[in-house]
């Protein structure tokens, strides 16, 4: 079957067709004019990927559903559905396009860890958890460095009738003042900071006609970074061959779960213990990778950042701006 770059959404799979398409005219699956490759080429990539998946009564999606939902592979279902439908008849799987399937047990049994230990260490040992699978994978390593100097932000609303927060204010609270977060435990202050003002706008949900003390930080040295967003390509993955596409499925599982529950904002009426298998993590990150803080996606600001640094010294606050908040995006 002969296919475009256009069957795809992936990039690396677009790249692919384009560096490697040895003919054109119309392709046979979407039927854009362009230059053209033979299917059979991607077959094995294809293969590997839809063998880690089985039949499953417990599953309400298709093989489409989760290439589509987890992998954006194809540029969209009809496409996904004609070429995967491609690889389930040649190489004669056991699942049809539209049975209902799940990533096989294996597969789940490993990415539920988090599951188990936010269970473990909330209902049986808080203090002397086993992280050996953590530590047997390699799931959690200093994946992103930030060079010295590079600039974060942090706001805090300013007290009504007061002028901005002076810079000695803008860092961590006191150790006696430090309630617990997401990140750090009660008494074990961390500095929070995103990379834009704009992401701690909503980081501190600000409220219209608030007035909020920025701050703007530099880093004090070069920092590296547990990186909780985790792009991995499965068709890069998958071509570098170093682990396999079910390892490297597993550890964006895990990766995605935990960020998930790192980015969850706090509500006055979550119980302090919902936040314990987070800080689990982050010293983890701080003690056993010597990581000098972690990065996740902001829940909050769509494509926002957030940081959360170990030691309050690894960043300063160089300047205090007013910003008050004069629109309000009712939808957020
Ligand atoms: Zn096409």
């Amino acid at each position: 079957m002969l296919i475009c770059k256009d069957c795809f959404l992936d990039e690396e799979l677009q790249s692919e067709v384009a560096s490697n398409a040895n003919t054109e005219g119309r392709c046979e699956v979407c039927g854009n004019h362009g230059r053209l490759i033979d299917f059979l080429e991607f077959h094995p990539f294809f293969d590997e990927l839809l063998s880690l998946f089985e039949p499953s009564t417990k599953s309400e999606k298709t093989i489409v559903d989760f290439i589509q939902d987890d992998w954006r592979i194809f540029k969209d279902r009809d496409i996904a559905n004609i070429l995967l439908n491609d690889i389930i008849s040649t190489y004669a799987y056991s699942f049809s396009i539209n049975t209902y399937v799940d990533y096989n047990l294996n597969i789940q049994e490993r990415v539920a860890v988090w599951d188990r230990l936010k269970k473990s260490i909330k209902e049986d040992c808080r203090f002397f958890t086993n992280m050996d699978v953590f530590t047997q994978y390699n799931y959690l390593t200093p994946g992103k460095s930030l060079p010295i100097g590079h600039k974060l932000y942090r706001s805090r609303i300013t007290p009504a009738g007061q002028n901005k927060i002076k810079c000695k204010k803008m860092g961590c609270p006191p150790k006696e003042l430090a309630t617990a977060g997401r990140a750090n435990p009660i008494g074990i202050p961390y500095l929070y900071l995103s990379d834009t003002a704009k992401t701690t706008y909503f980081e501190v949900r600000a409220l219209y006609l608030d007035r909020l003390s920025v701050g703007t930080f530099k880093t004090t040295r070069e920092l590296k970074l547990v990186d909780f967003i985790y792009d991995v390509n499965l068709f890069l993955a998958y071509n570098d061959g170093e682990v396999s596409l079910a390892e490297t499925i597993i550890k964006k599982k895990i990766i995605d779960a935990i960020s998930a529950d790192l980015s969850k904002p706090l509500r006055r009426y979550d119980s302090e213990l919902e936040y314990v298998p987070t800080q689990l993590i982050c010293e983890y990150c701080r003690h056993i990778v010597n990581a000098d803080g972690i990065t996740f996606e902001s829940s909050l600001h769509t494509g926002g950042r957030n940081y959360v640094l170990f030691d309050e010294n690894s960043a300063q606050c160089m300047r205090v701006d007013l910003h008050e908040i004069t629109t309000i995006d009712i939808d957020k």
